[in-house]
């Protein structure tokens, strides 16, 4: 009888310790996103793949399925608020969500080596870093800022935003995150190119900090996904 029970519990401890391989890529990423951020706004997040197993399971690589480009303000975790667990975002967070060189090398990574086909930009409500470049006073920014300022001001031309534009946060929030969409979708070598032959999808979302939701944009608006 002694026999039988070592037996079981031998293989208890050897099927305990085979290391599963990391989960497929999602056939609809956006759709998994979007399911997260429902479960996360809703109030019942199940926190998938946060634990040391998860960990081990990944030693021998990762394959995220979407790249996340957020602010580094610290309500805007992407992992969170997507519900999410260690192995499938590749998260890259600056002030504002801004992207230069370094960002964009980052998000070409994941893209050419990792194989993430989704890339999201994401932007939200109340960001500090969009609002303290809009407040800044006297004289031209440094580079990056600039360039944010320059687009958001070609934004407002283009997408008839009111003359106000420089006192609403909310309209310069999404210019920046549509600056970051159409940078990353006209960059080569290697995004444009992937974006043309429909392998990679470059998309803009808006987090609403106060209720949680993440809605996608679309140029001109955002919509609001069930
Ligand atoms: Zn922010």
């Amino acid at each position: 009888m002694k026999r039988i029970w070592f037996y079981l519990v031998a293989l208890l401890a050897l099927s305990s310790c085979q290391h599963k391989q990391p989960e497929p890529i999602p056939h609809d990423p956006m759709a998994t996103l979007l399911e997260g951020n429902r479960r996360f706004m809703e109030g019942h997040p199940i926190h998938p793949d946060q634990t040391l197993e998860r960990i081990r399971q990944l030693k021998k690589g990762q394959h995220p399925f979407a790249v996340v480009v957020s602010c580094s303000d610290s309500r805007v975790p992407p992992e969170l608020i997507f519900d999410q667990g260690l192995g499938d975002l590749f998260s890259i967070r600056t002030a504002g969500n801004v992207v230069g060189d370094y960002e964009l090398g980052s998000i070409e990574y994941a893209v050419e080596h990792l194989g993430c086909n989704l890339v999201v930009v994401l932007g939200h409500k109340n960001c500090g870093a969009v609002e303290a470049f809009l407040h800044e006073e006297g004289g031209r920014h440094h580079d990056h800022i600039q360039t944010i300022l320059d687009y958001i001001a070609s934004e407002a031309e283009e997408k008839s935003l009111p003359d106000s534009l420089k006192h609403n946060l909310d309209a310069a929030v999404r210019a920046n995150i549509y600056h970051a969409v159409h940078l990353l979708q006209s960059s080569e070598p290697v995004l444009k190119p992937r974006v043309e032959r429909k392998e990679l999808r470059i998309v803009g979302a808006y987090y609403d900090i106060e209720t949680g939701q993440v809605s996608l944009m679309d140029n001109s608006k955002s919509i609001a996904l069930k």
